[in-house]
């Protein structure tokens, strides 16, 4: 059985990691240049970030790659780059891990297929090259998160189908309309993503980033409505940001997220983290929450 199904199996809840964009900002990087070069040129930076979360009581842990896809890589004239800085972001954070688990995370490459911004074949070679390169440095399973683009996703599955069995895991980021309805940036509604999205063959699907914690209990409850046995995964983000005296400041303290990581624990959510404006102290929270749970239902 591969590891992550396994660690599922004897643990049933794992715990992530939260943000690596806004930590790589706040340990002084320049916002201005790509945040994935550094697993080649400050790698160190990078590993003190994966350690920080295995020390807070992450089960499994991801890379320094979500934009690191050829398209995006291009945009910083890197793309030359895109499988050594792949391959160097999974051993980072393999050696971080130890006996933890690393997904391997790949996030949109910021163009559109629908306005022919980019076509099918250039996104498939840009996906190629950055899951070989994960795969080769050794990652457990892969995480495409914050798509909001079924179309681009189907073709970064299938490519990954294509060379690996490596388990898929597929988290979706949503917007609320006025209506108090959740949509993706596309228009698909929450039941018809996720129909999609299962029929690709993705093993466990989820949300993160958008809506923080508290508003993201209610995506969860509608996708466990109509999909009640799928194993799912929840990263969000911490509150929207806000701008406080010229500092972005995210709202969802870990003392506020207490509620909300109950909730997921009570409708039987397998993976359970934070995205942007989640650290080190948001993981120790979710860690705690946990192994009470665990501890309550034994
Ligand atoms: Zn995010």
């Amino acid at each position: 059985m591969n590891k992550l199904f396994e660690k599922l199996e004897n643990l049933k809840i794992l715990v992530s990691d939260g943000a690596w964009g806004t930590e790589l900002i706040k340990s002084g990087i320049n916002s201005n240049i790509c945040p994935e070069i550094l697993n080649l040129e400050n790698p160190d930076k990078v590993f003190n970030i994966a350690k920080q979360y295995i020390e807070a009581g992450s089960d499994i842990i991801s890379t320094n790659s979500f934009g690191a896809s050829k398209i995006k890589l291009n945009s910083y004239s890197l793309s030359n780059k895109t499988y050594i800085i792949n391959k160097t972001a999974a051993e980072i954070s393999k050696k971080a891990a130890g006996d933890k688990l690393v997904m391997g995370s790949i996030g949109p490459c910021g163009k559109f297929l629908l306005t022919d911004e980019i076509n099918e074949s250039e996104l498939e070679e840009s996906f190629y090259l950055q899951i070989k390169g994960l795969v080769d440095g050794g990652v457990d399973c892969l995480l495409f998160e914050t798509f909001y683009d079924l179309d681009e996703l189907s073709i970064g599955i299938n490519i990954a189908k294509d060379f690996t069995n490596i388990p898929i895991i597929c988290s979706l980021t949503f917007n609320k309309n006025n209506d108090g309805n959740f949509f993706t940036l596309m228009g698909n509604s929450i039941e018809n993503a996720f129909e999609e999205l299962l029929k690709f063959g993705a093993n466990i699907v989820g949300v993160n980033c958008g809506n923080g914690f508290n508003t993201t209990i209610e995506i969860l409850k509608q996708i466990k409505l109509k999909f009640p046995s799928q194993k799912l995964i929840v990263q969000p983000n911490a509150g929207l940001p806000e701008l406080v005296s010229e500092k972005i400041i995210y709202t969802e303290t870990p003392e506020k997220i207490v509620t909300a990581v109950e909730n997921y624990l009570e409708l039987g959510v397998s993976i359970i983290g934070g995205c942007c404006g989640t650290t080190q102290e948001h993981i120790k929270t979710i860690r705690k929450l946990v192994d009470q749970w665990r501890n309550k239902n034994r």
